[in-house]
């Protein structure tokens, strides 16, 4: 496969178009970035981790029947996917409180929903990112109601089918972002990436020290350390859950 021009860079990957015009190629990268990239920083062997992260949990969401952009890894850090036309929107699916959704209600860190909440922002950096009501996400026409109704199914699927593959890793799935794109047949598939940088995981083996039981981007939000550690634990422990699932 040749590898033709930089299509796009964004924070966390570099799209790249290829001889195939139904395929392209991400390039996961190192730098990392925190508050609408206000603060920057490099997590060594981050893009390699999270590329591994990502495909094997879209190879496990494959199996259970869940359409993703993925396809393969010509490159441990590279990943090739299905070319899509990602809709502008940022689902971010809760179990536990954390982030914003304490900033902004009051609920303490580490209350447990009573069910999973399912929310849109809208991806746009310019703006922060802001969370939409569905008013707003029509009146923007980011995504028709039949849209929104697939994408929220499919978004309490993929919570489900992953809160208990990270509980097999002993890992709690605190809250995660998912984003979606449309085929040439207008199809949604599950797009981007599933990584410690999109999700906040809890290690459950320490789930009552607030510091230590954090395997996530937020080591490096709060500049809590050991972050390329973290990060290669969730690796591992991913890796066994998919090994001893064979
Ligand atoms: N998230 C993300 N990209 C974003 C915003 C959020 O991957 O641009 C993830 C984040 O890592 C967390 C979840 O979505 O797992 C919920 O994030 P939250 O709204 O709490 O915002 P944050 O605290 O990250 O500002």
């Amino acid at each position: 496969m040749s590898v033709y021009s930089k299509l796009y860079e964004g924070k966390a990957k570099i799209l790249y178009t290829t001889d195939e015009p139904e395929i392209l190629l991400a390039d996961f990268k190192d730098d990392a970035t925190a508050f609408n990239a206000q603060k920057r920083g490099n997590i060594l062997g981050k893009g390699l981790i999270n590329c591994s992260i990502s495909s094997k949990l879209f190879q496990q969401l494959e199996v259970h029947g869940i359409k993703t952009h993925y396809i393969d890894n010509p490159a441990p850090h590279q990943m090739r996917v299905i070319a899509l036309r990602i809709l502008p929107l940022e689902v971010v699916i809760r179990n536990i409180a954390a982030g914003s959704l304490c900033q902004q209600t009051g609920l303490p860190v580490g209350t447990v929903l009573k069910q999973p909440l399912v929310e849109f922002y809208y991806k746009n950096d310019q703006l922060g990112d802001p969370l939409l009501t569905s008013d707003r996400l029509y009146l923007l026409e980011l995504a028709t109601p039949e849209q929104v109704d697939t994408i929220t199914h499919l978004a309490i699927e993929i919570n489900d089918f992953l809160r208990g593959f990270f509980q097999r890793c002993s890992i709690t799935l605190v809250d995660f972002k998912l984003e979606f794109g449309l085929d040439s047949q207008q199809q949604l598939i599950l797009a981007d990436e599933i990584s410690p940088d999109t999700c906040r995981l809890w290690d459950s083996d320490a789930i009552s020290d607030p510091d230590s039981r954090v395997l996530d981007k937020d080591r490096f939000r709060k500049d809590l350390g050991n972050v390329e550690h973290a990060y290669q634990e969730v690796l591992q422990r991913v890796l066994k859950a998919v090994e001893s699932n064979k």
